[in-house]
Order: C-alpha cells, then sequence, then structure tokens
C-alpha cells in the first residue's frame, strides 16, 4: 500500500525542526533535499539517529544532479561525485537516491551514453545496497518527459534502477498521466506529488514558486495518483513543494496542510474505488451560520450595539449569566459578548472589536468533529462560548472560533433569558462572509475550508486595489448555505494590507446581509442614523454607459448609494456600512437570480474606501499640528 511522505524542502526551518513537524503531522515518511543536510551541524548518522527516533523513515535523499551524458574527464568526476552522494545515502539509511535529468549545456544527448551511464552508476548503487531513481525535469536539457526517463532506465535495465515519477513536471509538460498505468511497478523507483497553478509561465520558474499541495493548484492529482496505483505501486508518494510561501510559514501547520492534502486525495481516490485508500467521515453538510459572535467592550460594545439597531436588529436575549447579549432579525443571529475574561475577552485584547466565532448549523454535530478530527485538526479545548453549554468547536482564522450544533444537541438558545420577538426583517440571513487573510495563509485556509467543511471552491479573481492589488477566492457549501471569500492583497496600502494592521492579523472583515428589498433596508438603517460607504457621482454615469438601465431605478441607486451589477441570470444591487473600527463591515445585498459575489464593484468598493481612510488620515494629521 502507498505510504504518504513528505519532502524536507517543504518545510521552512532546520532539519530539526522540519523532522519534528513531519513527524508530528502523522508522517511515517521523508524524503531528504540534500541541502537540508549540508546546514545540519550533525553528521548524516546523526540525521538518521534523529528521524528514527521520531518514528521517521528516510525513503531517499536527492538530487544528484547533471550527471549523465558527461564525456571525459567530466564523466570520472560525474561519477566520483555519485560515490559520494551514495555513502551519504547509505550513512541516513535510505534506500534511494534519485537524479534528475541533466540540466547542463555540454551534456551529451545520445541515448545509448545516458543509457550507459545510468546503467552504471545502477551497478556503482548496488555496490552499496542501494537504488537509483531518475527524475525526468521538465526544463532538463535533453530528457524532460517521465515517457523518456521511463524508456531509458527499461534500456538501461537494472532491477536497482527506476523512474522517479513527478507530477509537477508531468503536468507541467502535458505530459499524457493514463499510460503510467501500464509502468511496471518495479520500475517506479519514487512517486513525488505537487500540485500548482496553470499559469503560463516557464516551467522553472512556475515550479520555484508555484508549486503547492494537491487540492491547492489546477492539476489533475487524483488522476495521477489513481494511474500510479492502477501501476501497482506501493511505495512513498511524497510531497515535493518549493514554495518559499511554504517555507516561510509555521513549518508544524505547512506539515498539516500536506497531511490534510493527502487524506483528501486519498477520499476521493477511494471514492473512485481504487483500493488502498481509507475515506475519512464525510464532511458535514453545513444548513446556515447560525450566529456570528462578536467580541466587544466598553464603548465599543455600546457603538456595536447602536449599530445592529440601526442595521434593523433587536436584542431578543441576554444571557443568564454572562455579560452577553443576542441581537436577532429574520434568520440572522448576532452575539455580543462583553465579557472580561474567556475567549472571547482575550481574541477582544488582540484584535479589537471582532468577530470571534462563527457558528454553523449542521446535520451532525459528531461527523463535523471526526471529520475535523481525520483532517489534523484539533477540536477547540476547555469552556467556550456564549452558552453554559458545551458547544463544540474547532480553531479558524487567527485562532477565532467556529463552533458546531445540530437539531440533537443542546439549544445555546436556552441560556438567553427572551420575552422579544425577532423582527421578520429586512434582513433574512447571512448571505456571505469574508476573511482577510496573509498571503501566505491563504492556500492554507482554501485547503482548511474544503477539507474540513467540505466547501467547494472557485477560481481566484484579481481586482485593482488603488494602492496596488486584490485578490479573492470564493468558497461555498455544496448547497449554498455557507459562502465564504477569502481575499488577500499586494501592496503596502491596500485594503487588505491596512484591514491586517488595523485588526493585528487576519480576520472577519465583511459581513453580508440579505435582504428581499434592498431600498426599503437601506432608507430605514439611514433613517437611524447609519452611515454607508459614500460612493461617487462618477460611478452611477458609468453604470448609464455600462448597463441598459431604467432611469428611476438608476436615481434610487444614486439616491441610496446602491451598487449595481447585472449578469444573464439576473441583478445584484448592494450596499457596505463604513467600517466599524476600520475592522469589519456590514453588506446588505439583494440577490435577484443574481449568484455571484458583485466582484465587479469591488474597485469601487476598495476606492470609496480608500478615499475615507485618506480623508480621516488627513483629519488627524492636521488635528497634529
Ligand atoms: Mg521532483
Amino acid at each position: 500500500m502507498m505510504r504518504w511522505s513528505i519532502a524536507t524542502v517543504c518545510l521552512g526551518g532546520g532539519l530539526e525542526t522540519k523532522l519534528a513537524a513531519a513527524a508530528r503531522a502523522g508522517f511515517r515518511s521523508v524524503e531528504l533535499f540534500e541541502n537540508d543536510l549540508t546546514f545540519f551541524p550533525g553528521k548524516a548518522r546523526d540525521a538518521r539517529r534523529l528521524a528514527a527516533d521520531l518514528g521517521l523513515e528516510i525513503v531517499a535523499l536527492q538530487p544528484l544532479r547533471d550527471f549523465e551524458g558527461a564525456t571525459g574527464p567530466a564523466r570520472a568526476r560525474n561519477f566520483e561525485r555519485a560515490r559520494r552522494k551514495l555513502e551519504l545515502t547509505r550513512d541516513l539509511g535510505a534506500p534511494l537516491l534519485c537524479l534528475c535529468s541533466s540540466v547542463a549545456e555540454d551534456a551529451s544527448g545520445e541515448p545509448e551514453r545516458i543509457v550507459a551511464d545510468l546503467a552504471e552508476l545502477a551497478d556503482l548503487a548496488r555496490q552499496y545496497g542501494l537504488r537509483i531513481g531518475y527524475e525526468a525535469l521538465a526544463w532538463g536539457r535533453h530528457v524532460q518527459d517521465w515517457t523518456a526517463a521511463a524508456d531509458i532506465v527499461a534500456k538501461a535495465d537494472r532491477a536497482n534502477l527506476g523512474v522517479v515519477l513527478d507530477s509537477f513536471h508531468i503536468c507541467a509538460r502535458g505530459n499524457p498521466i493514463a499510460p503510467i498505468a501500464d509502468l511496471p511497478a518495479e520500475r517506479i523507483a519514487l512517486v513525488q506529488v505537487a500540485d500548482a497553478l496553470a499559469l503560463q509561465m516557464d516551467p522553472l520558474s512556475l515550479s520555484r514558486h508555484y508549486r503547492c499541495y494537491p487540492g491547492q493548484g489546477d492539476y489533475p492529482i487524483v488522476d495521477y495518483l489513481e494511474a500510479v496505483a492502477r501501476a501497482g505501486y506501493a511505495g512513498p508518494v511524497s510531497l515535493e513543494i518549493f514554495n518559499e510561501q511554504f517555507r516561510g510559514a509555521s513549518a508544524a501547520s505547512i506539515a498539516v496542510d500536506g497531511m490534510r492534502s493527502l487524506r483528501a486525495a486519498g477520499e476521493t481516490l477511494a471514492a473512485r474505488g481504487v483500493a488502498g485508500f481509507a475515506a475519512p467521515p464525510r464532511a458535514p453538510e453545513v444548513l446556515a451560520p447560525d450566529f456570528l459572535e462578536f467580541a466587544a467592550s466598553g464603548k465599543d460594545a455600546v457603538d456595536l450595539a447602536d449599530l445592529f439597531a440601526g442595521l434593523g436588529f433587536v436584542c431578543t436575549g441576554r444571557h443568564r449569566s454572562k455579560m452577553v447579549d443576542l441581537y436577532a432579525q429574520g434568520g440572522v443571529n448576532l452575539v455580543i459578548n462583553r465579557e472580561k475574561e474567556g475567549f472571547a475577552h482575550a481574541f477582544q485584547l488582540l484584535h479589537g472589536p471582532s468577530v470571534c466565532a462563527l457558528t454553523l448549523k449542521v446535520d451532525s454535530v459528531e461527523r463535523a468533529m471526526e471529520r475535523a478530527r481525520a483532517m489534523e485538526v484539533p477540536a477547540h479545548a476547555g469552556r467556550i462560548g456564549p452558552a453554559e453549554k458545551l458547544i463544540p468547536a474547532v480553531g479558524g482564522v487567527e485562532g477565532s472560533l467556529i463552533y458546531f450544533v445540530d437539531d440533537k444537541g443542546p439549544d445555546w438558545r436556552d441560556d438567553f433569558v427572551s420575552d422579544v420577538e425577532a423582527p421578520a426583517g429586512p434582513l433574512t440571513r447571512i448571505d456571505h462572509l469574508s476573511n482577510v487573510v496573509r498571503r501566505g495563509e491563504f492556500l492554507s485556509w482554501s485547503l482548511f475550508y474544503k477539507t474540513v467543511l467540505g466547501l467547494l471552491a472557485e477560481p481566484q479573481v484579481e481586482i485593482a486595489d488603488p494602492h496596488g492589488a486584490f485578490y479573492s477566492r470564493s468558497l461555498r457549501s455544496p448547497n449554498g448555505a455557507l459562502r465564504i471569500a477569502l481575499n488577500i492583497g499586494d501592496g503596502g496600502a491596500t485594503g487588505v494590507s491596512r484591514f491586517l494592521d488595523a485588526f493585528g492579523g487576519a480576520g472577519y472583515q465583511q459581513i453580508a446581509l440579505a435582504t428581499d428589498d434592498i431600498f426599503a433596508a437601506v432608507e430605514a438603517a439611514r433613517g437611524r442614523g447609519v452611515e454607508f460607504l459614500p460612493i461617487p457621482d462618477n460611478y452611477y454615469d458609468d453604470l448609464a454607459t455600462r448597463f441598459e438601465i431604467a432611469p428611476d431605478l438608476l436615481e434610487r441607486l444614486r439616491a441610496l448609494g446602491v451598487l449595481y451589477d447585472r449578469v444573464k441570470e439576473g441583478e445584484f444591487l448592494h450596499v457596505y456600512t463604513r467600517a466599524f473600527r476600520n475592522r469589519f463591515f456590514f453588506e446588505i445585498v439583494e440577490r435577484r437570480g443574481y449568484d455571484l459575489f458583485g466582484a465587479a464593484n469591488t474597485p469601487a468598493r476598495l476606492a470609496a474606501q480608500a478615499n475615507l481612510d485618506e480623508a480621516e488620515a488627513r483629519i488627524v494629521a492636521v488635528a497634529a499640528i
């Protein structure tokens, strides 16, 4: 049976950190990149012991480079180099040394010569009791395709020589995947797996910066693994990701992401009936966001309650024993937690007034928690939440919590004294939420939502910010009940950067609430003093040139600062409140058959927010003079 492995090159830090992170994430095998050994203060045998103590088997050392096709003294030098690497491989206790196809300009491309070099190298390796794996680099001088590497390996015909398959090179070159299933299993020395974004660029740059874990990119990784399994391969499958964002993040969390991505791939393989893969408990069905919890205190809490009231919410419950209030309207429940100790308080000290938790109503809490465990997400320990009852939870973005509730478990509403009915509207439900995350966390949270909550990801979109760029990827549950947009930004003064600075990290920035009548909702909210983002007149002049739009509708939009988008399927009307303490804002949306997020208007929103922030900065500057 195939076993999951990770190459040390995926992780940041020194060798000891990398190995410990891999072991903690549940890996039992690692592939060692020679640089990690070069900078390790001990000997190869010490590294071997270190790995063994952590329960890790070193499955391969890599790479031996620019070996085959050399002539004259260079060829002799290459064999000398190979001998030293074989000694190192032996000292590490690894069974395999990986050779990458040569990129040397003067390397001969003569097939007979390459075949002879590999045969001789395999014979040398046999003296050490070792195997050689040959990998076609997509940018190799003469050998670029796995089919070519496999052909050479077959011709060299040594029992201890096989091909190293790497999904990155195979997919970047557009090599066929299905014929991998016809390879004799004993001719596959190692299987490496890396996904990548389908960007049009040279494969070397793509490989160095845009590799990612299975499921984080666009390559058909599951097809690849299925072909490998059908070939009868039963060795290690090793993640091999070159990506500076990975190395810049915590090795522990990146190692866990790796395991999570492989478990998710294994789930799809099991569903396809490929033997040897276990299906984890199914992801929960998310029925609806049940409540959003805000942590706030003092004047912040008072002003936030005012904002809720302005938006038409009514305080429908006070907690029996805690400083926690429930505000409701339609199907939307918002909670303000003003406690002076506990989780929400600690979160507020770190981030200021903020969304500290999201509660999801699911079909089964038990399965949601089992699924989380299977994806290496620990249950949040301790007494948590606004309820007296223990609500099962896991950690979300920046240490916020995701609680799970279902029909079988205790009802958190029982903890509230309530004698007021929630008004039916105009706001009816949470339409979507957005998380702003650091660039280096984007793939990680995308993977989390996909694997733990079973959300489906849509392609990433790129939008101009007045101070840089804005990238967004939306994720949604298959039934559409939960939609989360993950946003990142580039540029020091972008809206995303300003948020990250103000917030002290990643978090919930946008809470979009649905209505059936946006004009009534906005008029009522304005009447109660809610301030919305001012939209320049020019936006509406431009709108009239983009769409054929009834003059009275255009004037209503303009009068209330409501944004508008239209696609074939329908129309979208939406409006944003001014940000609360520069941290989060509400959006009110009316969908008329429209199923997107209004990304066409995101530049208008970002520009309006930038204008406001600049105006505020000018006021502060004047006040300081
Ligand atoms: Mg490779």
